[in-house]
């Protein structure tokens, strides 16, 4: 695998000389949070699967400017709880917008999305098909397919979703419990590398929408695509025209030429090209004198909103502000500035920085739009959160 990066293939030389500009005078650490990228993001999306109702799953990048600009552009969105609720009506998003899509819920946030107008949510539990009677009475319901995650970077498998033959049943009892069976839903997994994985999910829906229908006489009519589209970190992945293409094809390759009415619910996809961290080398330092590798500590690390680093799972590329210059290159561990040791970014793999780098230098931290600063710690060792700016 690359440990460096062709600076090109993440940013061209004007967004380079822009993130430069803007940092100047700033104090680091902070994220860059850019418009114009998550409008492209967007954009590809809608034009490469145009028949796709796009529920952005906001818990990716909740910032009220992204999500000003989601709005405008027309695309519905995916809340996990009660608060993400609120901010999107306090900002003006009207509920019919909304998906409720957390199989968790308190049945008081339930009755409260109800008040509110939303009359979309998700469950995967026969407790939380009865709270939605209950407190949300005709409201459409979606069922979460469990899926495996083979093949996602940050898998999500397990905690959500149940077997095809628990949905089922919960299907029915829905129907009796006068909620309307709407559609199925998965989740791949985010940062989803092997695209085959929709196939499976897809054939699962097939099979529950023509189960249902010949038995229960219930007509199913939409699937949830979920989330699991890639940004751009280290290691490639297929481009979104290929995501876009394999999986329009497995879903005519299963439902024929008319498809039910597809949602897909992309978070991280969106967001995570437009961010940028712009960190600071606190020290270099070395264990013993004949230490291979040296340390370079950061002033932000998991607290900081970097939490995905865990186990390595997320890769983030990782480029220095001065770029390479001649004098050589070196391998090096990273890690954050607090006192807790579970705080190293990347001890296994070694990203390359510049032989001569030094103390004070920046280091940019790519692909970082996505599930970064909301993770940030509020105070740990006294540490603000990290900043955020968000530019055209
Ligand atoms: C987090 C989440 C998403 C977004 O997943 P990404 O892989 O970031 O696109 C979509 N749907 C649900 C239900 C989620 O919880």
């Amino acid at each position: 695998m690359e440990h460096l990066i062709s600076i090109s293939e993440y940013l061209s030389s004007e967004e380079l000389q822009r993130i430069k500009e803007f940092s100047k005078d700033k104090e680091t650490p902070f994220i860059l949070i850019s418009k114009k990228k998550i409008e492209e993001k967007y954009d590809q999306l809608t034009a490469n699967l145009p028949f796709a109702k796009i529920y952005y799953a906001m818990k990716a990048n909740p910032a009220e400017e992204v999500i000003r600009l989601l709005h405008k552009k027309g695309s519905n969105f995916d809340v996990a709880t009660i608060y993400e609720m609120e901010q999107l009506l306090r900002m003006g998003i009207s509920p019919d917008k909304m998906s409720y899509g957390n199989t968790i819920k308190k049945e008081k946030d339930i009755k409260k999305a109800y008040e509110y107008g939303v009359r979309l949510f998700v469950t995967d539990s026969l407790s939380d098909l009865k709270k939605l009677a209950t407190n949300a009475p005709g409201s459409k319901v979606f069922f979460r397919i469990l899926c495996e995650s083979n093949g996602a970077d940050w898998p999500l498998s397990r905690k959500f979703g149940a077997h095809p033959g628990q949905i089922y049943s919960l299907i029915v009892e829905a129907k009796k419990l006068g909620l309307i069976p709407y559609g199925l839903s998965f989740h791949v997994g985010s940062q989803q590398r092997d695209i085959g994985e929709w196939d499976h999910a897809i054939a699962q829906c097939k099979y529950l929408f023509d189960d249902v229908r010949h038995y229960e006489g219930i007509e199913l009519k939409m699937i949830n695509l979920g989330g699991g589209l890639p940004a751009k970190y280290l290691k490639p992945t297929r481009s979104i025209e290929e995501y876009s293409a394999i999986i329009t094809r497995y879903l005519h390759e299963h439902f024929g030429d008319k498809l039910p009415e597809i949602l897909i619910e992309p978070g991280r996809y969106i967001a995570g090209d437009a961010g940028v961290v712009v960190a600071e080398i606190v020290l270099i330092s070395k264990k013993s004198e004949s230490s291979q590798y040296e340390w370079v500590y950061l002033d932000i690390g998991k607290f900081g909103g970097l939490i995905e680093t865990l186990d390595e799972a997320i890769k983030y590329p990782i480029y220095p502000e001065n770029g390479y210059n001649g004098n050589g290159k070196k391998e090096v561990i990273l890690a954050g500035p607090t006192c807790d040791s579970m705080d190293i970014l990347y001890e296994h793999f070694k990203y390359e920085l510049p032989k001569d780098i030094k103390e004070g230098d920046r280091i940019y931290i790519l692909t970082t739009g996505a599930y970064t600063y909301t993770y940030c710690s509020v105070e740990f060792n006294g540490i603000p959160p990290v900043k955020v700016y968000i530019i055209d």
